[in-house]
């Protein structure tokens, strides 16, 4: 009887320990504090890339989900398309390895560190909340778009620093810089070079791309070196020109950036009202 008992207490204990190591297995979808820790400890040459897209596809895109997303274009100053309290909450797909959520984890903790925009783990009361996952390339939706929205780390673009923040950027509410309303007099499209599906979303001005569109720089210069400007040859296949700067010299320069430049903290910390924006 004795023996029974303790057989049985074995397998008990053993079975709790398997449910243990394997919930343990499963990575979490919020980042975990050890994300955290490697994400800080990546040295400068480890998140300064240079960012290029080699993607078929526009990385801002409109969602698929049921509830209408047109609204998602409608602008940068729409009070329902900022997050409240600058406060984003997320669910990350368990899919990325350590080092790539090391990534995340250190673009998250910029934006902490430079503004007061904090991403969350989502809570059950979210209704509104930002999944990252491997989907298709690289993308994000424009701002809140209400419930379950997408932001695509994938193949496409690296999954690194840079690419972090770029769709970061998109998901708090910016366009493509090159995409102000303004850019004519600082860059020239050369629109027959650009892949035909990405013309409309990544090239057209704000604008265009919505007549209701309500966009502000927040005063701040065109800044080819915004970490949301794309290079002169993104979306060309082959490496031809899709962007020229009308300054001599800039247009191999032009973004390359791999950070926020401090036109791009002042344009978050105003969207959201930050105590940084002074
Ligand atoms: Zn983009």
């Amino acid at each position: 009887m004795l023996f029974c008992h303790l057989a049985l207490e074995f397998i008990f204990v053993i079975a709790l320990n398997w449910i243990h190591v394997t919930v343990q297995q499963v990575p979490s979808t919020a980042l975990t504090p050890d994300d955290y820790t490697r994400g800080n400890s990546l040295t400068n040459a480890q998140i300064h890339t240079n960012r290029q897209l080699h993607q078929k596809k526009p990385d801002v895109r409109r969602s698929n989900a049921p509830n209408n997303r047109a609204k998602r274009m409608e602008g940068l100053t729409t009070p329902g398309e900022i997050w409240p309290n600058a406060r984003v909450p997320y669910e990350l797909s368990p899919a990325y390895t350590l080092n790539e959520r090391a990534f995340i984890a250190r673009g998250f903790s910029e934006f902490e560190r430079r503004t007061c925009v904090r991403f969350v783990p989502k809570t059950s009361a979210d209704q509104d909340y930002v999944f990252i996952g491997k989907i298709d390339e690289c993308f994000s939706e424009l701002g809140k778009a209400g419930g379950r929205q997408e932001l695509s780390l994938d193949s496409g673009c690296a999954i690194d620093y840079p690419s972090v923040i770029h769709e970061a950027m998109h998901a708090l509410g910016f366009l493509h810089e090159h995409q102000r309303n303004d850019r004519d007099n600082y860059v020239r499209i050369l629109w027959q070079n650009i892949i035909p599906a990405n013309r409309a979303l990544d090239y057209q001005k704000a604008a265009q791309s919505d007549p209701d569109l309500q966009f502000s720089n927040y005063g701040e210069p065109y800044d080819y070196f915004s970490i949301m400007h794309y290079s002169r040859n993104e979306d060309n296949e082959i490496g031809q020109n899709v962007i020229e700067a009308l300054v001599p010299g800039y247009t191999a320069l032009m973004g390359m950036g791999s950070d926020f430049t401090q036109s791009d903290i002042n344009q978050i910390n105003r969207m959201y009202k930050c105590p940084q924006a002074g």
